[in-house]
């Protein structure tokens, strides 16, 4: 594991992160030699950039398995779905020359695992391409020709299962600077919510809460941003428990959608109108221009949230300083340059 904090931004969103955020993360992205070949596949975005802001649980289902390296090449392989009670999907982990088969093993070996993951309350999971353990998407079944991508590891879709709201990522897809952006600010997010829920939570600690996330919950999905704030009004209608399972499902489920231009745009608007008022009209038209340059593709997001934060704290403007829309993480990770 390495080591660090979280790193507070605004006043009210580092209450909600004032303890290790961790995370959860197949072995050989790390650089750790684990791979069947005796090789790793370190991804210098996890070990230089992200780093610093988490720690990381490392793991490697087919070492801790026992397999060693190196070690037999393996892949997922359809086979006729058994009819017993334990039976698996017919998806089989197996040798890729032997056939010897190992997911048995694997099941049991994930489940146990799995559990063991839970005190250690992860806020997501980076986990490796194509691998028939640990990879998430389209991982290659055999068993026809060609092989069908539709699979996912063992190893993952048992994590997948056990915790559903948790954020997961392959670092394949990491590449990809919109997928980056919106794994990093959900697995802040969800950072964030296990601590409210975590702790000896009221009503009043949950609309705070709630209150901080509205332009990032509005930007990313509307239609569930105003069921959320549906529940948070009748809060008193639901039981603790059934309340935390909803607003958890739900609070996670839309920031799983990425955000669009226009939405952000409204968003950046719907603050300005806040600082109408109180600018005086060079800075108003200097900000009103930044937004428009950002729906225009011509700057990135980063630069009119600047601007606007900017203001927000000069002015101190009580609703907008501590919206997690204008930080949604650290600034270090450099997110939100790309028009
Ligand atoms: S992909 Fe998973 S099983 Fe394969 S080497 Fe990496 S951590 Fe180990």
């Amino acid at each position: 594991m390495q080591d660090s904090g979280s790193i507070p931004r605004n006043s009210i969103a580092a209450e909600f992160e004032n303890r290790t955020l961790r995370l959860g993360v197949s072995s050989c992205l790390l650089g750790n030699k684990v791979r069947f070949d005796g090789g790793h596949k370190r991804s210098s975005f996890l070990t230089d950039v992200l780093s610093p802001h988490v720690e990381w649980v490392p793991i490697c289902p087919e070492m801790e398995l026992g397999l060693g390296t190196p070690r037999p090449a393996m892949h997922l392989l359809e086979t006729k779905p058994k009819k017993t009670k334990r039976s698996s999907d017919g998806i089989e982990l197996v040798e890729v020359k032997s056939g010897i088969n190992h997911t048995k093993e694997m099941r049991h070996y994930s489940h146990k695992t799995t559990r063991a993951l839970n005190p250690l309350d992860l806020s997501g999971y980076v986990f490796k391409k194509d691998s028939p353990s640990c990879g998430v998407y389209r991982v290659k079944v055999y068993g026809t020709t060609p092989p069908k991508r539709v699979g996912r590891g063992l190893f993952a879709q048992t994590v997948m299962n056990a915790y559903p709201n948790l954020p997961v990522e392959e670092e394949g897809r990491l590449n990809d600077l919109k997928l980056r952006e919106n794994f990093i600010e959900r697995i802040f997010a969800f950072h964030r919510l296990k601590t409210l829920f975590q702790s000896r939570w009221t009503r009043s600690h949950v609309v705070k809460f709630h209150t901080i996330h509205k332009l990032q919950l509005s930007v990313h999905h509307p239609s569930l941003y105003r069921e959320l704030g549906q529940l948070v009004a009748s809060i008193k209608e639901h039981p603790r428990r059934s309340f935390q399972y909803k607003y958890s499902q739900t609070f996670m489920q839309a920031l799983e959608k990425l955000p669009s231009v226009g939405r952000n745009t409204d968003a950046l608007h719907h603050a300005a109108g806040h600082l109408k008022k109180i600018l005086d009209v060079d800075s108003r038209k200097e900000l009103s221009l930044a937004i428009l340059d950002y729906k225009r593709g011509v700057l990135p997001l980063i630069v009119p949230v600047t601007l606007l934060k900017h203001h927000i704290r000069r002015n101190n403007i009580e609703f907008l300083k501590d919206q997690t829309f204008l930080e949604p993480h650290p600034k270090e990770l450099v997110l939100r340059n790309h028009s």
